[in-house]
């Protein structure tokens, strides 16, 4: 389906709305019947009737239709967060005594999740290096149920090869899920690949405004509507239908943004990588980057979010490349308009900074929609000040 068919008019029933070219907002908890008949049927399938909003909703089911078709899957799902999400989609595909296998370092509350809530439950959970396939081969036990995958990380841009995994799981009869937040289906489509379901942070991305928060799951219609009647009624955090509008109006852009994004973001890596105060820059499209040929081979682009190190012989160098910058805030998130930075060493105590870890001295920079000239001088208003 043409991308800009999806963006623009897929599921936009608008003679239904006097013609208005931007959806109502149908901001309404609950839908009236005409006949008894009528809420029975709503009564024994909520989804596909409009009987209250934590369920169905008009303006909510536009954009999942929106949603679902640049994944390239049947169905989808939008909660009020990404950890929402995460949480519906990884309780459906548990039980007592099963096993999961994940990668490394996935988003902070899904290992909040596996580390945390799951073993209360007797689940458990296994970390792996999701590099190298093998490591998911030796992971795998006879009670595995779910692979849980974030390709690329969104610190380390650490990748997973979506299709061997996939294989691999589907061989084993194990389900897979994968966090699609970095790359978006504009760049990068999980479901091509084999995975089950694959989720996103629309706060990033698909919101691209900075101003909500919202998470959205897509797979097949047989795993989905097992999630709607079941995970997405019963944790009841579904978005709301202004949330969902605004997130209509945030793709009208989506495509476009990320193409200016991805040119700034290829400028901003050359002032990086050739400037002399950096030891060194990760970023998925380096082709010094160790994954380079599997991120190419699996993604269409990458923009916006990178890490560097910076050469510096105390917290304090570090901290005043951060506290001098102008422009560029220091924040967390990312996806919005606003270019941001979070340096590692803000969640360490300043006792515990070492200057030989090059861990320490990370920052992760994410670029927004500002112009590239901007964003370099500022970045080396960062630079001055760390020399003083
Ligand atoms: C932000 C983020 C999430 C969580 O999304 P929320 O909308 O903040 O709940 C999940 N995964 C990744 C990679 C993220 O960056």
């Amino acid at each position: 389906m043409d991308i800009s068919y999806i963006i623009n008019e897929l599921a936009e029933d608008r003679e239904n709305y006097y013609n208005a070219i931007a959806p109502p907002i149908i901001q309404s908890s609950n839908f009236a019947f005409n006949t008894v008949d009528d809420m029975r049927h709503a009564f024994a399938d909520e989804y596909t009737t409009y009987l209250y909003s934590r369920g169905r909703n008009p303006t909510v089911d536009i954009l999942r239709k929106k949603l679902a078709a640049l994944d390239g899957a049947d169905d989808c799902l939008i909660f009020n967060s990404g950890a929402a999400a995460i949480f519906a989609a990884v309780l459906a595909n548990v039980k007592q005594g099963d096993h999961i296998v994940s990668v490394n370092k996935p988003y902070t509350w899904a290992q909040k999740m596996f580390n945390v809530i799951l073993p209360r439950f007797g689940v458990t959970t296994t970390y792996i290096d999701g590099r190298f396939i093998e490591n998911f081969e030796r992971a795998i036990l006879p009670n595995t149920t779910l692979i849980y995958l974030e390709t690329p990380n969104s610190w380390d841009y650490a990748l997973q090869d979506l299709q061997a995994v996939a294989e691999l799981a589907r061989a084993e009869g194990i389900i897979t899920i994968c966090d699609n937040s970095y790359c978006t289906p504009i760049y990068q489509k999980p479901i091509a690949f084999g995975i089950d379901l694959t989720l996103q942070s629309a706060t990033k991305y698909i919101s691209g405004h900075s101003d909500v928060i919202a998470g959205i799951l897509c797979g097949n219609n047989k795993m989905i509507k097992k999630i709607f009647d079941s995970e997405y009624m019963n944790i009841g955090s579904g978005i709301q239908p202004f949330n969902a509008w605004l997130l209509i109006r945030g793709l009208r852009t989506l495509p476009m943004r990320l193409k200016h994004i991805t040119n700034t973001t290829a400028a901003v890596f050359d002032f990086l990588n050739n400037h002399k105060q950096v030891e060194k820059v990760i970023f998925p499209f380096d082709k010094d980057f160790a994954q380079y040929d599997l991120a190419k081979q699996q993604m269409s682009g990458a923009c916006g979010l990178m890490s560097f190190v910076l050469k510096a012989d105390s917290i304090d160098q570090v901290e005043s490349f951060c506290n001098n910058l102008t422009h560029i805030l220091m924040a967390v998130s990312w996806g919005g308009h606003e270019s941001l930075i979070i340096p590692k060493c803000a969640g360490m105590s300043r006792a515990h900074f070492n200057p030989a870890k090059p861990d320490h001295r990370l920052i992760r920079l994410y670029i927004g929609l500002e112009e590239t000239e901007y964003i370099i001088t500022d970045l080396q208003r960062g630079f001055n000040a760390l020399l003083q």
